[in-house]
């Protein structure tokens, strides 16, 4: 059955963060607005009470919180040429699925990113010209700058809860936080957690080599606070069941705790679950966005008119459903032309792993981002003059959660596999093992994009996306800096053992055990369409009531997770369109 729903003002497509915040936003300002999310829909009091027993099998092994990849997919190959294949487990790149999409059981690390990630063109073209780049190398600005999201990034804080101490305020550093943030109008919402004795150690050796730690700022909310809508957040437990689990505490923000509540009372706001947007129309001069077509969950297929399309599925999506409805030129690798599905980036990983002897590190007192950071290693904070690298990476502490199965493989070198020595081992390994993490900073290359998958295709018989991924010698060159720094600071720590490696140096493989949906790109935003699919309000070129958003405008990766800047981002450009597009709806950047 074909149905057709009545026209909206706007209608949204996926809930979770950048969805819910920007429905939060425009049914404030009075608009009509329907969100279509292909999840089930959930409540933090029901899907996650507070009197069930956390399941380490089905949350942090099985990952049953996240979109099955029998569900949807996407195939991975390393360089043009090569046939992808698609991936059937998720390791890294995993999704998020139903209302409050990956929002609801991400690991809360809460950052906003520096002056230096929106615009690190003319940075590094100011420092070093272009002769740091290395060859096929895609660095360009977001056309919006950290002072222009600075009020935005403070309202999504106020949203969120965040937790975290401030490193500098109007100009002037503040003492325990990061001196190398962007200036902020106002400190964190909420206080930073409790440091773990890991955390302690990281601290009192980065303090010793002369660099300076500070708590890593986090959804993990610090203690009671009533946030910006006016909903009541709890303190975090510590728990230690937090990455990939709902938490039925109150305590890590996420859109099902931090907005719905506000935006599920609203009269004009409608929610559509369990329906799958598989295309963006628009009128015969693709000019104008005109509805969107989804399929229910009992197979009906749907159209929702609307005045003003939204779509806010996460990068992956974005980039799919933009050239499924085949709006804007794909990108091509060998002529370099096209801006959809350009300029993908994922994360530069390293780390030092480290075993202490006679340590008690209590890592099952732990939350989702619970760590200690130095930033002097991040972005431009340091001189890469003869590095022959930009970027680099935000090195923390990291708890691990300390959830018994995952930790279990975490024995020294050389221990049983099996049987009365594996236990003895993993008994002492248990309180002795930590780990340092790199987190890197990634620029695009021309070699690694998405686009159409010729051959796989999903349940609808609608082409698979497929990724052209593989770490550029960029990566490769700032991962082994990172991964030298990691094992400085792990043995000035006191660990007996030290093992650094840096990911960048094997192939990238989708099934790499690291859990991150730090993917950026495809439909970036930019100041030129020739290199970006929409302008600097996430507003396309082309179609002027059409914005994608999310981290697929992001041209770039920081050595940070996204999920600020992407709350930052969308409001900024949900004020774009509430006081500026209503008023004149048309292009809002002209050339
Ligand atoms: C395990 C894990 C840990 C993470 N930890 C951190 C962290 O510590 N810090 C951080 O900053 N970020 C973290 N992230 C990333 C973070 O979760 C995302 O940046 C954030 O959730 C993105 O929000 P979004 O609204 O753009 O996308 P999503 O949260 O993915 O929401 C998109 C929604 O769109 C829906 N959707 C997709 N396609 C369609 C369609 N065709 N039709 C209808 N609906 C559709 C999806 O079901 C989903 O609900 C983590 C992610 C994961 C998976
Ligand atoms: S660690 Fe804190 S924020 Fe995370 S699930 Fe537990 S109580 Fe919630």
């Amino acid at each position: 059955m074909h149905y057709k729903r009545p026209k909206a003002d706007v209608v949204i497509v996926g809930l979770g963060w950048s969805g819910s915040t920007m429905a939060e936003e425009l049914t404030r300002a009075g608009l009509n607005v329907v969100a279509i999310e292909r999840g089930a829909w959930r409540e933090t009091s029901t899907s996650f009470p507070t009197t069930r027993n956390p399941d380490e099998l089905s949350g942090s092994i099985r990952k049953e919180i996240l979109q099955a990849p029998v569900t949807e997919t996407y195939t991975v190959r390393n360089k043009p040429g090569e046939t992808a294949l698609p991936l059937r487990k998720y390791h890294n790149l995993t999704l998020g699925n139903n209302v409050g999409g990956a929002g609801t059981h991400w690991a809360g690390a809460s950052w906003r990113w520096q002056p230096f990630d929106h615009q690190p063109y003319t940075r590094i073209m100011e420092r070093y010209g272009a002769k740091q780049l290395v060859d096929g190398l895609i660095l360009q600005d977001w056309g919006v700058t950290y002072d222009d999201l600075e009020p935005f990034y403070d309202r999504f804080e106020k949203i969120a809860g965040t937790s975290g101490t401030a490193g500098v305020i109007n100009g002037v550093k503040q003492p325990g936080g990061n001196p190398f943030e962007g200036s902020r109008t106002s400190p964190y919402p909420t206080p930073a957690l409790e440091r773990t004795r890991a955390n302690i150690l990281f601290a009192e050796a980065t303090t010793r080599l002369g660099y300076t730690p500070f708590p890593v700022p986090s959804a993990m909310i610090g203690a009671p606070y009533t946030n910006a809508l006016g909903i009541n957040l709890a303190p975090c437990t510590y728990c230690g069941y937090c990455q990939l689990y709902g938490c039925g505490n109150w305590s890590k923000s996420s859109p099902n705790i931090c907005i719905l509540p506000v935006l599920m009372q609203r009269p004009n706001f409608t929610v559509v679950t369990e329906s799958e947007v598989v295309r963006i129309n628009t009128t015969p001069d693709k000019k104008t966005a005109t509805s969107v077509t989804f399929v229910d969950s009992d197979g009906n297929i749907g159209e929702q008119p609307a005045d003003i399309v939204i779509v806010a599925t996460f990068t992956l999506d974005n980039t799919r459903l933009l050239l499924l409805s085949g709006i804007g030129t794909p990108y091509d690798a060998v002529s370099g032309e096209g801006v959809v599905g350009r300029a993908f980036t994922f994360q530069t990983l390293s780390w030092a792993f480290m075993f202490f002897e006679n340590e008690y590190l209590n890592p099952f007192m732990n939350t989702g981002a619970l760590a200690t950071q130095i930033d002097d290693f991040n972005g431009d904070n340091f001189d890469h003059t003869g590095l022959g690298f930009i970027g680099g990476a935000g090195i923390q502490s990291l708890c691990n959660q300390g959830l018994p199965i995952g930790m279990s493989g975490l024995v020294p070198e050389g221990s049983p596999k099996w049987g009365k020595g594996w236990k003895q081992a993993f008994q002492k390994a248990y309180q002795n093992y930590a780990q340092i993490q790199g987190q890197g900073t990634s620029f695009a290359h021309r070699e690694q994009f998405m686009d159409l998958d010729p051959t796989y295709k999903d349940k609808f018989g609608q082409p698979l996306l497929r990724i052209t991924y593989d770490y550029n010698e960029n990566d490769r060159r700032s991962g082994r800096f990172i991964r030298d720094k990691c094992a400085e600071i792990a043995k000035e720590m006191g660990a007996r053992e030290v093992t650094g490696v840096s990911l960048a140096d094997q192939p990238y493989s989708g099934y790499t055990p690291w859990d991150s949906s730090h993917v950026q790109g495809g439909v970036v935003m930019g100041e030129n369409p020739k290199t970006s699919v929409q302008n600097r309000y996430q507003q396309n070129w082309d179609i002027p009531n059409l914005f994608v958003i999310g981290a697929s405008s992001f041209p770039n990766n920081a050595g940070y997770n996204p999920t600020a800047a992407v709350g930052a981002t969308t409001l900024w450009t949900a004020k774009a369109i509430t006081d500026l597009y209503l008023k004149n709806p048309g292009p809002l950047v002209r050339l």
